[in-house]
């Protein structure tokens, strides 16, 4: 048992605004949206970062990526989106339970990292 706070959130320890849930995976709003559309999806079990994610996890894995763009438009992003996974410090990884980001619209996310000239 792990006292992640997504951890809780899984536990429904602690509130959190529920998109979708399967016996692998959750989606939820984020407390802190960036974009009209900012949900996450983690997997249920604890896995820190996808440096500690291996080949057990790919059915969790799998159905983040396979249900973001379903859920994307459910929740309003009809026209394209972003989804981003953090690793690490590099990554500016906040949470250390693996979470993928869905952003969207209706404006454009802007370009992924700004190049500086
Ligand atoms: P990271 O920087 O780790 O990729 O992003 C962590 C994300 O989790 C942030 O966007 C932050 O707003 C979100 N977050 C942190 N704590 C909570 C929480 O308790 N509930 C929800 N719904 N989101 C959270
Ligand atoms: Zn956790």
């Amino acid at each position: 048992m792990h006292d992640c706070i997504f951890c809780k959130i899984v536990r429904k320890e602690i509130p959190a605004r529920i998109l979708y849930e399967d016996e692998d995976i959750l989606a939820f709003h984020d407390i802190r949206p960036v974009r009209p559309v900012h949900f996450l999806i983690i997997p249920k079990a604890h896995v820190a970062t996808l440096y500690e994610a291996n080949m057990d996890h790919h059915r969790a894995l799998g159905r983040m990526l396979a249900m973001s763009g379903e859920l994307a438009r459910q929740a309003g992003a009809t026209d394209g989106f972003r989804a981003i996974i953090n690793c690490g410090r590099v990554g500016h990884q906040e949470v250390y339970h693996v979470h993928m980001h869905v952003i969207g619209g209706p404006e454009p996310v802007g370009p992924m990292i700004v190049r500086t000239p």
